[in-house]
């Protein structure tokens, strides 16, 4: 079929390049609306969970409907940041092209491509966050849940394609490995400079404030950089994304996609803490260390597995033990998610945002 001339997107011969910067674009949009409909999906539980009346009290008031309350806001206001975070930093390296220019689309693949990695990273997070918690809100309505009378039946059906189309999980995962990888061949920087991702760098930040995760954060960089460190050197960046060693790409993946939902959230609460600085900003505080808590839990796991397979005997144990010796105490969850869950239930369901705390 022929094609008018003025129809033609890029270069001919060269229409991948468009296909695959739109995928970017549309990972991003689609954190934005995983973390939407996982906002929805916590109100929803909430709601029911404080009108919901068992053994005489409402449900709310059980520390295990609690755990998961204060698990599912922590988790849905990550993936909001994840996605603020990602669309500012795309739109802020947009809007400095010159969109007159004749090169603007070239100018614009090249910007778009440039932020596959952490597209990548906000869809994985945003669909599997999205997914999790309408499990959890389903769960939270018992037999209703599983009943089409009720909302949350829709909202678990409906989340399960988002970590399927544009790009599974297994896809993106890879992707983000490579794009990280690809950074590191192409000399942008070297390690064991903070490479995982690039733009996970927290700012100098006041120590007396929500930064107090500022530390523990860069704790978190630390184990993902010494993880990619020891599988590079072992077996180089071409053959580490050979298909049979696909755990090592996708255990990097994991960490970094965890990485930048705790750094984004702990970033924004700073924000947050610098715009209104006279404001109780102790639930967005508490959100972002329940992050922290969970990013950590989920890093140590993987880098335990990628460990297991680089190492054995003591020097595996030496190996896990410099990761712990990374990791701060956990938090008291118990208390931090009874107070979170609480707060909450107060706020009608409704997460802290940027204007008010
Ligand atoms: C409701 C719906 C709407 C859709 N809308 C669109 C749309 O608008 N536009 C569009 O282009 N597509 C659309 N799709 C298609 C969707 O993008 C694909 O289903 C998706 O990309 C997965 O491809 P597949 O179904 O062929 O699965 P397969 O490629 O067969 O994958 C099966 C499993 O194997 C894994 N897998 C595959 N390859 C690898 C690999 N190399 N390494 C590790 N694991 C791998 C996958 O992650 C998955 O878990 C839609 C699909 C659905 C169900």
């Amino acid at each position: 079929m022929a094609i008018p001339v003025e129809n033609v997107l890029g270069e001919i011969g060269k229409g991948h390049r468009v296909a695959l910067c739109t995928l970017n674009l549309g990972r991003m949009k689609m954190a934005a609306n995983c973390a939407g409909t996982s906002k929805k999906a916590l109100a929803t539980a909430a709601a029911y969970a404080a009108e919901r009346q068992q053994f005489g009290r409402p449900i709310a008031s059980f520390g295990l409907i609690q755990a998961k309350l204060a698990e599912m806001a922590a988790r849905a206001y990550a993936a909001e940041s994840v996605a603020y975070r990602t669309a500012g930093l795309v739109y802020t390296a947009l809007g400095a092209l010159d969109h007159d220019a004749r090169e603007s689309l070239d100018a614009k693949l090249a910007t778009l491509a440039e932020f596959s990695a952490e597209c990548a990273m906000a869809k994985v997070f945003g669909s599997e966050t999205y997914h999790g918690l309408s499990d959890e809100a389903l769960q939270i309505f018992g037999g209703n849940g599983f009943s089409e009378d009720y909302p949350v039946a829709r909202m678990y059906r409906d989340s399960r394609i988002t970590r399927i189309y544009e790009g599974t999980s297994e896809i993106c995962r890879l992707s983000v490995a490579k794009a990280i990888l690809k950074r590191l061949d192409g000399g942008v920087l070297e390690l064991p400079r903070p490479i995982l991702p690039v733009r996970l760098e927290l700012p100098d930040v006041d120590p007396a404030r929500a930064s107090a995760l500022r530390a523990p954060v860069a704790g978190l960089r630390a184990i993902c950089l010494d993880l990619l460190a020891q599988a590079v050197a072992r077996f180089g960046t071409a053959r580490l994304l050979d298909d049979e060693r696909q755990a090592y790409p996708g255990g990097i993946a994991t960490m970094a996609i965890e990485l930048y939902a705790a750094e984004s959230t702990a970033l924004r609460v700073r924000k947050l803490e610098d715009g209104r600085p006279d404001a109780d900003t102790s639930l967005a505080a508490a959100l972002a260390r329940l992050t922290f808590e969970r990013a950590a839990g989920r890093i140590r796991q993987e880098a335990a597995t990628l460990l297991s397979g680089l190492h054995a005997g003591d020097d595996l144990r030496e190996a896990l033990a410099a990761v712990d010796r990374r990791l701060p105490l956990p938090a008291d969850r118990i208390a931090l998610d009874g107070r979170v869950a609480r707060a909450l239930i107060e706020r009608g369901g409704t997460l802290p945002d940027f204007a008010a705390a």
